[in-house]
């Protein structure tokens, strides 16, 4: 056994006690997230995912894409492009009414929302303010060289849009009929005027959206199922019940297409925020898109024999928000053998390293010949590390921190009895398990199920 085989652990804050500040430093520090061109000085409100954060995200979408489509036989996925025809964002109505209200400082120039600020006066120095215009919130470039009206493209606001524009060619080369959904995680961009609390509000980020094609009358129920799932989803990757909510709109902020829209919402240290939205959009989007495109996107519906538009049911979740709520719902403190250590109780399937293989003794080439072989056969299938950098007590901590379920050891008596020991990241008890064993054993408690 380890030198830790019987470390004690004694919790000492409980889970989600964390403020911003700290999951912003432990992202820097343990190489999850940095701030985008650092080495200028930084970009307002933009963030790079670090080697760790790459693959905590990387899993965060590839769990959802698990659920949403290889778990589903009514879901297929897409990738569409992010710059689309313009007349997209006349029709889903974005180049009319995607704005929000904005006043200027005068005195310090400084920019706010209108709808955001209490009185008259400017929330930083009291100076008078401009009147309100409406500011659109879509990037726009150009197609081309030459930059006059004709060769004007926006970065998408939404991925949205994607999917509905290749309803009909998704539905007729996968022989789809109702109900059936398209799956798409994809880069969006807002030029949001007051972006901020880390990764949550950025102008560029990722979204994972869910567009779900029903028959007229059978929304509402799928409505309420959508809901449901959904909550479920962040439920079953590890985030703490009571920390969910749902939020439905009120009949104000209902965009006047949705029937029904429900935030998810999770307790992050800045309060409930959005996480997640579920609306009801009725056929509004696939209307509008026949109406400006002139391409009839009605559904034959066999049965009926008779042409519809489709109502939607958009379950419309943020990647990086998502991934934001898991590490901070994830991160905890406690006392293990009289010292306190940070660890991330990420579910196993979303920590960014699976397995760190340590071997005991590294100036012993036949434990370190056992240790090495051990992690070239792990690592064909999961993100393993090596590492002899450090005292056993050390690398502990180290992959504690950053999440790591696994951590095996490999010592003198493992060339005997070809057995190594397994720590497990939470509770620090340890198994011994026979080498041919391992990769079941991890197996068992790693894939999803
Ligand atoms: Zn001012």
């Amino acid at each position: 056994m380890s030198e830790e085989a019987q470390e004690e652990t004694q919790v000492t804050a409980q889970p989600g006690e964390v403020s911003m500040d700290q999951i912003v430093s432990l992202c820097k520090r343990r190489g999850l997230i940095f701030p985008s061109s650092e080495v200028y000085g930084g970009l307002g409100s933009t963030w790079d995912y670090g080697p760790l954060g790459v693959e905590l995200k990387n899993n965060v979408k590839r769990v959802w894409w698990q659920s949403v489509v290889y778990e589903r036989d009514d879901m297929e996925g897409l990738d569409a492009a992010i710059l689309m025809h313009p007349r997209v964002w006349e029709a889903s109505g974005h180049v009319e009414s995607f704005t929000d209200p904005l006043v200027d400082c005068k005195e310090c120039k400084k920019r706010f929302r209108a709808d955001h600020l209490m009185g008259g006066r400017c929330p930083e120095c009291g100076g008078k303010l401009t009147e309100a215009r409406q500011f659109n919130l879509m990037f726009r470039t150009h197609i081309g060289p030459v930059e006059d009206s004709a060769s004007v493209v926006y970065l998408r606001p939404e991925t949205a849009q994607g999917i509905f524009v290749n309803f009909d060619n998704v539905r007729e080369t996968m022989r789809r009929k109702l109900p059936f959904g398209i799956a798409q995680i994809g880069k969006a961009f807002r030029n949001e005027i007051t972006p901020g609390n880390f990764t949550f509000r950025t102008r560029e980020f990722e979204q994972m959206e869910i567009e779900f094609f029903v028959k007229p009358g059978e929304d509402e129920t799928w409505y309420h199922y959508w809901v449901e799932e959904r909550l479920n989803w962040y439920h079953r990757f590890g985030i703490r019940r009571e920390r969910l909510r749902l939020r439905p709109h009120t009949r104000e902020e209902l965009a006047h297409y949705a029937r029904a829209c429900v935030d998810i919402e999770y307790l992050f240290p800045m309060g409930w925020s959005e996480l997640e939205g579920i609306a009801n959009r009725t056929d509004y989007d696939l209307r509008r898109h026949s109406e400006f495109s002139k391409k009839d996107l009605t559904y034959f519906d066999e049965e009926e024999r008779r042409r519809y538009f489709p109502y939607v049911i958009e379950p419309s979740a943020g990647a990086d928000r998502a991934t934001l709520a898991f590490l901070i719902d994830a991160y905890r403190r406690d006392v293990v053998a009289g010292r306190e250590r940070i660890y991330l109780s990420l579910h196993p399937a979303l920590a960014p390293i699976k397995v760190a293989v340590l071997p005991l003794l590294r100036n012993r080439p036949d434990v370190v010949e056992v240790a090495r072989g051990l992690h070239k056969g792990l690592r064909r299938r999961w993100k393993t590390i090596y590492n002899d950098t450090a005292g056993i007590g050390r690398l502990y901590r180290r992959q504690d921190e950053i999440g790591t379920p696994f951590c095996i050891t490999v010592d003198v008596q493992s060339l005997d009895d070809r057995q190594v020991t397994v720590r497990s990241r939470d509770t620090t008890a340890q198994d011994r398990i026979a080498i041919d064993q391992v990769e079941r054993y991890l197996s068992d408690r790693t894939d999803l199920c």
